[in-house]
């Protein structure tokens, strides 16, 4: 029996459509942003949001956005949703559960005769993950005006630049300043997401609370060595960049490890040599960081000693080296407010609601230096995803998107009463 509002059925049917677009497997999906994929999905949930009553737009930027008017409608709006686009290698759920579940907030509004105070807007961002021209979040920092210089000169493997494929989506570059959102346009921010770790699992929870989302630090290091043959150079004679390479890697594992009551991560995920030949030695490794932590000044600790550390490894060998930095972002807090909503409700549905912070970055991240946001996870299997093996369990699904209902409804009530802002 269906304890919820929302439709479960409904819900299911629509990720289950949307893993058809893109399918590369029986579970699995390759849906890159802005891709031909991409677009038809986009159609389809444009589609969805017009079934639930909201007015769908694509944007300058790329971003699917829907809005449905309230009473008031100029007050600050309440804003749900998450991204379609998928990674290379993905499963059914990461991002499309958070559109889906907006769509379907919106639409038991509108079923259960609801008419919202305030303006309800509901969006799937464009390229959330950024994978294809390896910088995500663009179409959410588009709409707040936080794109950076040349990331439309950004190009993927087959040298497709990002303004060529924005503008064969149907996104136009030159309406970017007209699209960006004023300050105030929208009040809240609410995300439903698949957790993409194993920590609800390991608690036996369907549904968690986020209390906020861990900055990621991504460099890329270069380290430049001198080529040599392998059989005839002497080990003191040597300048091979990998053994700097090997001894920085196991240093971050320590380092990242080192207090075993903090979340904090670090990986090398990336490594390429040159000239990469058995019988050379290397002479040039470049390999990315990813370094993340919720508590920013243990974080800023750790860098000043992974430092360190290349600076030692490389001079070891007499290497050169280089660190870009390509994101550097402090961690951010859920409201007070919002988590108070989702508590709320958690209570009123009698469910367990554990809280717990996200390693993983999301829109929600450009969406917390534009207003107050929130976030709700859903327990998926095993931790697993960026994988086809991905897995939530639909009952599982069904309760986040009601509890995302629950919470939208209290935020547009509290909207309603709140007090007019200064002019
Ligand atoms: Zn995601």
């Amino acid at each position: 029996m269906n304890r919820w509002s929302v439709n479960s059925d409904r819900i299911e049917a629509r990720i289950n459509r949307l893993a058809q677009i893109g399918k590369i497997s029986e579970t699995g999906v390759c849906r890159l942003a802005l891709s031909a994929e991409d677009l038809e999905a986009v159609l389809v949930v444009k589609g969805w949001m017009e079934e639930a009553g909201l007015t769908a737009r694509i944007d300058a930027f790329g971003n699917l956005i829907g809005r449905l008017e309230g009473a008031n409608p100029d007050a600050p709006a309440v804003m749900m949703g998450s991204h379609i686009d998928t990674q290379p290698y993905a499963g059914r759920f990461d991002g499309i559960i958070g559109v889906i579940g907006a769509i379907e907030a919106v639409q038991t509004m509108r079923e259960q005769g609801i008419a919202p105070a305030v303006p309800i807007e509901v969006a799937a961002f464009c390229d959330e993950e950024g994978c294809r021209f390896n910088k995500g979040l663009f179409g959410v920092r588009g709409l707040l005006g936080q794109l950076e210089e040349g990331e439309l000169a950004r190009a993927d493997k087959d040298g497709v630049t990002r303004l060529e494929a924005l503008v064969a989506f149907g996104g136009d570059p030159s309406k970017f300043a007209e699209s960006v959102y004023p300050p105030g346009r929208v009040g809240s921010f609410l995300e439903l997401h698949i957790e993409q770790g194993p920590v609800l699992e390991s608690l036996n929870s369907p549904v968690g609370l986020v209390t906020g989302i861990s900055g990621p630090l991504w460099w890329t290091v270069d380290l430049h060595g001198f080529a040599g043959h392998a059989g005839s150079v002497p080990m003191p004679l040597r300048r091979d960049a990998l053994a700097s390479a090997a001894s920085i890697i196991a240093g971050l594992q320590t380092l990242a490890s080192r207090d075993p009551d903090a979340p904090t991560v670090g990986t090398v995920g990336s490594l390429q040599v040159f000239p990469d030949s058995r019988n050379i030695i290397p002479e040039h490794v470049r390999f990315t960081v990813d370094l993340r932590d919720i508590d920013l000044g243990r974080r800023d600790r750790l860098e000043a000693e992974l430092r360190v550390l290349i600076d030692e490894a490389a001079a070891a060998n007499g290497l050169t080296y280089t660190i870009r930095e390509d994101t550097n972002s402090e961690p951010r807090y859920c409201a007070e407010r919002i988590k108070d909503a989702i508590r709320a409700s958690a209570a009123d549905l009698d469910v367990t609601l554990p809280e717990l912070m996200s390693g993983p970055f999301h829109d929600s991240l450009a969406m917390s230096r534009y207003c107050d946001y929130g976030m709700i996870f859903v327990r998926c299997k095993d931790g697993i995803s960026h994988n086809p093996k991905e897995f939530s369990a639909q009952a599982d699904i069904a309760l986040g998107c009601e509890l995302l209902y629950q919470a939208a409804l209290r935020l547009c009530r509290a909207a309603a009463h709140a007090p007019a802002e200064p002019a």
